[in-house]
């Protein structure tokens, strides 16, 4: 339960972080909320040499709407978005994503960007990414240069994230009206990380028909998955209980879990069928109000 020494860090500018990256090299990492990098330091599962604490980068803390995005800053806590007038309005997926992290006190300093830049494919927040078609931004020596969702997540605890780059913000293209969304997980006790997590959201025009899908999986595979031949069996439909059940049944096969202290693979993916049903459910009431 001891870390191995490293030499610490903490700078008060991006660049500066950056800059300090490039100067340790492979043997650097950041440090952002350290929930889960320091249980995995203390278990030396992590050994960085150097750390390079980026908890002073207080203009990284923001979430705000922009030039047609949502964007949250890479340092924003869970415990803001909870808080977040703008997010409880206008984003309840988002919203009920992050009130199921953990408990209050990882929320109180655990990131969004963390939550994402570490790959895990038990976090909350890469499924709803997934959902929202979010884009990822990375800041390194080159500059900005923006990451689709999509193709962030390439195995377990990969990213594509290079070394070098300090995930500074999340854009979410703001959903049009008619726009709503919804998280479900099924976890063993309260501050679990999931058994199986499902987030949809859809786009209905004015007859009820779907526009545009979004509907992504927690912790059924080696990285979120996004359920494309579920998203892709609602768009153009009507949203009734019969295309919502196919396109759970979709998300159920779209679903790779592996048997574990959780459950049995086969219940999982039952999970998953069940959990898009209600998600897309939600979601859909949720975008008629
Ligand atoms: C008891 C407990 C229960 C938890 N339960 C859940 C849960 O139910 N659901 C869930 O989603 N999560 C859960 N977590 C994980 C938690 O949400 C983590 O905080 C999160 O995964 C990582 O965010 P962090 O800011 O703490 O990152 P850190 O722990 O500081 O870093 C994690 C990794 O990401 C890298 N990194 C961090 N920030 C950046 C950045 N801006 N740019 C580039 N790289 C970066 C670090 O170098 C490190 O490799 C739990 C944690 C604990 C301790």
């Amino acid at each position: 339960m001891i870390p191995q020494s490293f030499e610490y860090f903490r700078p008060e500018t991006v660049s500066e972080a950056i800059a300090l990256l490039k100067e340790h090299g492979d043997g650097a990492k950041i440090l952002s909320g350290g929930q889960s990098l320091i249980p995995m330091m203390k278990i030396r599962l992590a050994r960085p040499e150097y750390l390079i604490d980026i908890n002073r980068l207080s203009n990284l803390q923001y979430i705000k709407e922009e030039g047609g995005f949502l964007k949250i800053g890479g340092l924003t806590r869970e415990a803001d978005l909870e808080t977040s007038s703008l997010i409880r309005s206008k984003y309840p997926i988002i919203l009920d994503t992050a009130a199921m992290i953990a408990d209050p006190q990882v929320r109180n300093l655990a990131t969004v960007g963390g939550n994402l830049a570490h790959g895990d494919p038990a976090n909350d927040h890469p499924a709803t990414m997934l959902a929202l078609g979010a884009e990822v931004i990375a800041t390194g020596q080159g500059g900005e240069r923006t990451i689709p969702i999509a193709g962030f997540f390439l195995s377990v605890f990969t990213t594509a994230l290079e070394h070098g780059e300090i995930l500074t913000e999340i854009r979410i293209p703001i959903p049009p009206s008619g726009s709503g969304g919804a998280y479900f997980k099924l976890e063993r006790k309260v501050g679990d990380f999931a058994t199986v997590g499902v987030a949809a959201q859809v786009t209905l025009d004015g007859s009820g028909v779907c526009r545009r899908a979004g509907i992504g999986l927690t912790n059924v595979g080696a990285t979120p998955i996004k359920a494309v031949r579920a998203e892709g069996i609602l768009v153009g439909k009507t949203i009734d209980e019969r295309q919502i059940s196919q396109a759970a049944q979709l998300a159920a096969e779209e679903a790779e879990p592996s048997s574990d202290l959780r459950g049995p693979a086969e219940y999982k993916v039952s999970m998953v069928r069940e959990l898009t049903k209600r998600a897309l459910v939600r979601a859909s009431e949720r975008a008629v109000r």
